[in-house]
């Protein structure tokens, strides 16, 4: 595995109203990999998210790059799709481009490319309204690695979507981190999703949110049916749920 790129350490958050949601989160993320936050909802995970995004200030420890961020390094996508109902899909995903000031036909054919890249190339001059749920979802991708980050912060972003069309997205989100070799750090309470995408986990344990147990997921890339339905990822997944279940009562 290659370096580090970006170490949290003690972070801490308490919110304007009191609440603390983070209390000493200390976690490395190495360059390429593919890390899960795996935790109850209300526990601070998108308290991470937020926080490495830049997004809010900690009360308390550091957020470390390794190598200084440039604009456009970080993508994210949330739950909800978050598309601009009134503008095609080509132009909600062309739109981090603009605002970097990217020359309109470059901006227009990056978008584009990035479209037919997650399956979407007949939709470009489509409203959000006429794709489906896991379409939107795939646009939001889209727009996110638009920009080709260097890290793409994902915030439960298929707990919406049936299962089928969660599955499916699973596998595409996969592959394109296989080909684009970003940085991923999924969002999820799900045991099965998380242990199905990463190369590792971090369990976090009701709120005060703490990072109490980190694994690595012994199963080889690239991953599909035999390994979803195979008896090593039953045991790992059976692993993952019996720390979080210890992280849970740790902290009741
Ligand atoms: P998760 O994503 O794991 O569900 P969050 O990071 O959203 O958790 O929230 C962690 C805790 O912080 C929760 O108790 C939540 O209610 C609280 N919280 C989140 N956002 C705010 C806010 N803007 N103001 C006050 N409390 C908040
Ligand atoms: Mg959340």
């Amino acid at each position: 595995m290659s370096g580090d790129l970006l170490r949290l350490s003690g972070l801490s958050l308490t919110y304007p109203n009191g609440t603390t949601a983070l209390d000493g989160v200390d976690l490395r993320v190495a360059e390429g990999e593919f890390l899960s936050l795996l935790g109850p909802s209300g526990c601070g995970k998108s308290s991470i998210l937020r926080l490495v995004a830049g997004l809010m200030t900690p009360t308390g420890g550091t957020v470390d790059w390794v190598r200084p961020l440039a604009r456009g390094d970080i993508g994210f996508v949330f739950q909800e799709p978050t598309l601009m109902p009134w503008a095609r899909i080509i132009d909600n995903v062309r739109l981090p481009l603009d605002l970097a000031g990217v020359a309109r036909a470059e901006a227009d054919e990056r978008a584009a490319d990035g479209l037919r890249r997650v399956g979407l190339g007949d939709f470009l001059r489509a409203f959000p309204r006429e794709l489906s749920g896991g379409m939107k979802m795939r646009a939001a991708l889209a727009r996110a690695l638009v920009t080709r980050p260097r890290l793409l912060l994902l915030d439960e972003p298929f707990a919406a979507l049936d299962e089928i069309t969660r599955l499916k997205l699973n596998d595409d989100l996969l592959a394109f981190w296989g080909r684009e070799r970003f940085t991923a750090v999924f969002v999820t309470h799900s045991v099965f999703e998380s242990v199905y995408l990463s190369g590792r986990i971090a369990v976090m344990g009701p709120r005060p949110g703490r990072v109490a147990a980190q694994m690595d997921v012994d199963l080889p890339y690239p991953r599909d049916l035999p390994v979803r339905t195979g008896a090593a990822y039953g045991a790992i997944c059976r692993e993952v749920s019996e720390r979080l279940h210890l992280a849970m009562g740790e902290a009741a």
